[in-house]
């Protein structure tokens, strides 16, 4: 339980405090339990000022993008949900075409302000369904492109209130994998190097490929995405419908008909069906191909 004293100190930040928010209205998925605590910080003083506050109580807190990569738990999270907001969200053209972006901003945002400022390099990121900070955490990638691609810094505050500087070399890419993975650091803004191409050219390579998204993927079904990583030399989808679990269900949870990467929430799932159904198909895929699947779908919250 989290004393009212600490929710009191945490109102008085320039911050949003909502108590026992539902995580189904945070997350792409439409599953989860309450968050005990749940805020919108829009400033550095406040947010570091609630992890010291976090840290002194000693209060779990987790940082939350756009809520499309994760799994929350049926009974919830513990302790404080910390939404980026405010200074965060904001966008700046600095020279040499670089667009320093704020982590809270969404990634279709920066898409088409790199776009409307007719610089290319940010496409293949049109239809990713995160925030910037989301996508540098997870290295965010399709059709061929990754975000370590264009990134060349990265802001971030570490577990004491430090603001410090990543360098593209310091923030070890790799697939679906930063420098911050796992790590209690949270990001601030990245610095994006682009380049110039004419405005009509990054529109249709843009369209093309939300095109292809809306043809091969339910992108209008709750989801998380593609739950499992690409194992090395195979695509998880291909070897998940090879084992002939398209469209197969448990509870609420189904392997999508559309697309058998992706796991559906149309009725009502829980978070422990998708999990029993995640542990299905790691099973299936095991016996029949040999082959490990890895989740790339964060499950957060409580066990
Ligand atoms: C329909 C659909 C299609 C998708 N297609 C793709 C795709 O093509 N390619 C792809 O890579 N992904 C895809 N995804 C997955 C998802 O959109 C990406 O992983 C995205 O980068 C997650 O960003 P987010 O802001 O939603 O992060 P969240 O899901 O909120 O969080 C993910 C992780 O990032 C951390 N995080 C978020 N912000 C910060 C911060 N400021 N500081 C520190 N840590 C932070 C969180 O703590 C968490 O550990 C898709 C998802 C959906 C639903």
């Amino acid at each position: 339980m989290i004393e009212n004293t600490f929710i009191e100190t945490i109102k008085q930040q320039n911050t949003k405090v909502y108590l026992n928010e539902p995580m189904t209205k945070h997350t792409s998925f439409r599953i989860g339990g309450a968050a005990d605590c749940y805020c919108e910080v829009k400033d550095v003083a406040s947010l570091r000022k609630i992890l010291s506050l976090c840290k002194e109580n000693g209060v779990p807190y987790f940082i939350l993008g756009l809520g499309s990569n994760l799994l929350v738990s049926d009974h919830g999270i513990e302790g404080i949900v910390i939404k980026l907001g405010g200074e965060f969200t904001e966008l700046t053209l600095t020279e040499d075409n670089i667009v320093r972006c704020g982590a809270g901003a969404t990634l279709a945002r920066l898409c088409v302000f790199a776009r409307n400022m007719s610089l290319g390099g940010l496409e293949f990121a049109w239809g990713i369904p995160g925030s910037v900070g989301g996508a540098v955490y997870m290295n965010a990638g399709a059709y061929d492109g990754e975000i370590k691609d264009t990134v060349i810094s990265v802001d971030y505050m570490d577990g004491e209130g430090n603001i410090r500087r990543f360098q593209k070399d310091e923030l070890d890419f790799s697939y679906r994998h930063s420098a911050f993975t796992d790590k209690d650091l949270i990001i601030l803004n990245a610095s994006f190097q682009l380049r110039p191409k004419p405005q009509e050219q990054i529109t249709e390579r843009m369209d093309e490929l939300m095109e292809r998204r809306k043809t091969k993927q339910p992108i209008n079904h709750p989801s998380a995405g593609s739950v499992f990583k690409r194992p090395e030399g195979h695509y998880a989808a291909a070897l998940i419908e090879e084992c002939g679990l398209k469209g197969f269900a448990i509870g609420g949870a189904e392997v999508s008909p559309k697309h058998s990467g992706f796991i559906v929430n149309d009725r009502g799932a829980s978070a422990e069906d998708v999990l029993k159904l995640i542990s299905h198909i790691k099973q299936v895929v095991r016996e029949e191909k040999n082959i490990d699947l890895c989740c790339e779908v964060k499950f957060i919250g409580r066990v």
